[in-house]
């Protein structure tokens, strides 16, 4: 409270709120000139007093100056008063600064929000909208009567996975702010991309009040970026990967293969002849055979793959995760087929082949210029050997190649020329020691490499689907040398022959004529048992249970080979009926007492007795093995330990022994 005289324009008194307030002690403050705390100039001060002593105005807003040098946001209710026969004003001061100061952010914060750009809205703390801005609507193409009230899943968009936007409001509710780029649906369903940040207003106890929500269409950005990007990284006449992009998923490539320890394999491609044909049809002709050859070459890789062209009419191909050799044969063997069939220019059919050179992480170098540099002289190797070919840079991978080459054109004509035999390996009823089964093995007796094992040429079989009719020999061996010790021996024996994944595919085994050739020797289905791989089961095909089923309807029983290597799921041996299953040699060849072996034989035998399927051991060698798997409950043991697998002949002398 102020005592002012105007007449003089000085303070006359002040009480001791005044005091404090202005930062003056009473006595300097009594006296002052007015003009010291207000920070009008002299002639508005009088001015404003006369309005105040004509009664004309009773409250003034002015600024004024403490002792401390601060201004602040007064208002001064003011009527005069008679003293002494003095006219003075009697005034009441009260600091307003901070409503002030409210009033006005709050102005200033509704013209940001009428006149941004941006869209904004505010949410309640349940996510309904308050209040939306023009700006929204103008991008939304909600109008404030559709947005208010509406939840804020009316812009959320199908293109996006809802997870994102779970995880984006979880976000929120954790740290109270979130920002990024969200696909985004408009009122007439188009969808664009937002930059959208969020953020949260809280009450004075911590308690959401309201969130706002500001965006804008950062769709055509996105855009534009993606096309600098594909410029900067894609043949603009391909739409292939070009050679920046190569380089970058070739080091890619390259250290993911180092880190899973897997194999890789770089091409290098030259199109042969493409010179005349841009020569004789002109250019325009020879960028569309490009185009072409590029989308065939596209075609014979799998999606994980890259093909690029490194310009002219080169391209490269990155083949992950080889794992072997012949794999990156079949995909080259592809692309030289392929490439080779005519191409259709205009009405021209035009001709031209391809060079390939090969290069495999980490064989043939270990970065990836060593590789491009090796991949380069393979592919003028292959051009300089007649073109439309293929080339290692290795020549120690050319000689494996054409060795395979040779194996597979000679096992064409092994089966005709009788070079397979079966071997025997007996199969021992652990509680008896008695010899109850055998298992058939093949052999190929090579004229000139001598015996060559299975695990060399069943793949190239299978490969080939020579497996098919080499399956059908062996089990008609099988069977002869049943009846035969069936009659000899005993009459419940049982051989059981490998039967391949690949003899399920398309028609599968013709298992009527393997039943009638039983159904020949007197033999009921019980004679033999096909031994099978898990990976059948995993991705068995319809086709491929109705086989198993028919198989056990009439009485081939089923064996599960090489059990614990790989999924070895006992849901499978319950839902396809197995009869037997085989302990892989890798458990029994370390099994000691108290080896965690030992106890990964017990859980199998245990498991497979309550599901009534019978377990045999496979790779015994040593006495201890054969005890510990018999005192395990283990039904059949084979192995070294009883007999190497051997000829008929040889396996009947067993017979004697046992
Ligand atoms: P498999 O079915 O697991 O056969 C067992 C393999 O272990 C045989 O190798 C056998 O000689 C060997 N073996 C047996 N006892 C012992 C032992 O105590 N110690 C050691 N270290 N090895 C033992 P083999 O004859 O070389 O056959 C290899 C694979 O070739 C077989 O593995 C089988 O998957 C496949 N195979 C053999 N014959 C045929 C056939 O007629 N058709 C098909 N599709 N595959 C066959
Ligand atoms: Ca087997
Ligand atoms: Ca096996």
């Amino acid at each position: 409270m102020l005592l002012i005289d105007p007449a003089r324009g000085i303070i006359v008194d002040g009480n001791r709120a005044a005091c404090e307030f202005y930062g003056y002690p009473e006595e300097i403050l009594r006296g002052m000139q007015l003009s010291r705390i207000n920070t009008q100039g002299d002639a508005d001060i009088h001015h404003e007093m006369q309005n105040a002593l004509a009664e004309r105005r009773n409250y003034f807003v002015f600024y004024h100056r403490l002792a401390r040098g601060e201004v602040r946001t007064v208002e001064v209710h003011s009527s005069s008063i008679i003293v002494d026969g003095r006219t003075l004003l009697f005034s009441i001061v009260f600091d307003i600064t901070q409503r002030k100061l409210a009033e006005h952010s709050l102005r200033t914060a509704s013209l940001v929000f009428e006149n941004s750009s941006e869209a904004m809205s505010v949410l309640d703390p349940h996510g309904y909208m308050i209040t939306v801005n023009p700006a929204f609507t103008a991008v939304t193409g909600y109008p404030p009567e559709e947005a208010v009230g509406a939840h804020k899943s009316l812009l959320q968009s199908d293109r996006e996975d809802p997870e994102v936007y779970r995880t984006l409001w979880q976000t929120i509710e954790a740290t109270g702010s979130w920002q990024g780029e969200i696909w985004t649906r408009r009122k007439n369903g188009e969808r664009f991309l937002r930059w959208l940040s969020v953020s949260t207003i809280y009450d004075e106890n911590g308690v959401v009040k309201s969130r706002v929500a500001q965006f804008s269409d950062v769709t055509r950005k996105r855009e534009t970026d993606e096309l600098i990007w594909r410029q900067a990284n894609f043949d603009a006449l391909t739409g292939l990967p070009n050679r920046a992009m190569f380089h970058d998923r070739l080091e890619q490539a390259i250290m993911k293969a180092a880190r899973q320890g897997e194999q890789l394999a770089l091409l290098f491609l030259d199109l042969d002849y493409f010179k005349e044909v841009n020569d004789t049809l002109g250019h325009a002709m020879g960028d569309r055979l490009l185009q072409l050859a590029a989308q065939r070459l596209h075609h014979c890789v799998r999606a994980s793959d890259t093909v690029a062209r490194l310009g002219g009419d080169e391209f490269t191909v990155i083949l992950n995760d080889v794992a072997e050799a012949h794999s990156v044969e079949r995909v080259v063997q592809t692309i030289l087929r392929t490439m080779a069939e005519p191409f259709l220019l205009g009405v021209e059919k035009v001709y031209v082949s391809a060079s390939i050179g090969i290069t495999l992480f980490p064989a043939d170098g270990n970065d990836a210029d060593l590789l491009i540099k090796h991949a380069d002289q393979a592919m003028y190797a292959a051009k300089e050997q007649g073109r439309n070919r293929f080339s290692y840079f290795t020549p120690s991978m050319q000689n494996a190649a054409q060795a395979r080459k040779r194996l597979v054109n000679d096992l064409r004509t092994a089966l005709d020329e009788h070079q397979f035999e079966v071997a025997y390996q007996p199969i021992v009823d652990l509680r008896t020691g008695e010899i109850r089964k055998a298992e058939a093995l093949v052999r190929w007796r090579h004229p000139q490499r001598g015996l060559i094992s299975p695990a060399e040429f069943i793949p190239i079989a299978e490969q080939t689907g020579m497996v098919m009719d080499l399956g059908d020999w062996v089990f008609r061996q099988a069977a002869h040398q049943a009846a035969k010790w069936r009659a000899a021996h005993h009459p419940a024996f049982q051989i059981s022959v490998n039967v391949s994944p690949v003899q399920f595919r398309d028609d599968g085994i013709n298992q009527e004529a393997w039943l009638y050739y039983l159904e020949r020797l007197g033999l009921t289905g019980h004679a033999v048992a096909v031994e099978i791989t898990e990976g059948l089961l995993m991705d068995a095909t319809p086709a491929v249970s109705q086989q198993l089923y028919s198989f056990r309807d009439s009485g081939v029983q089923v064996a599960l080979d090489d059990f614990g290597t790989g999924y070895s799921s006992m849901a499978y041996l319950k839902k396809f009926d197995i009869d037997y299953l085989k302990i892989d040699r890798a458990f029994v060849q370390n099994l000691t007492p108290g080896s965690d072996d030992l106890a990964l034989c017990e859980a199998m035998i245990v498991m497979a007795h309550k599901l009534g399927i019978l377990v045999v051991a496979e790779g015994v060698e040593t006495a201890e093995q054969r005890d510990l798997l018999a005192a395990s409950g283990c039904d059949f043991a084979q192995g070294y330990f009883f007999s190497r697998p051997v000829p008929a002949e040889e396996f009947d002398r067993l017979f004697v022994k046992g």
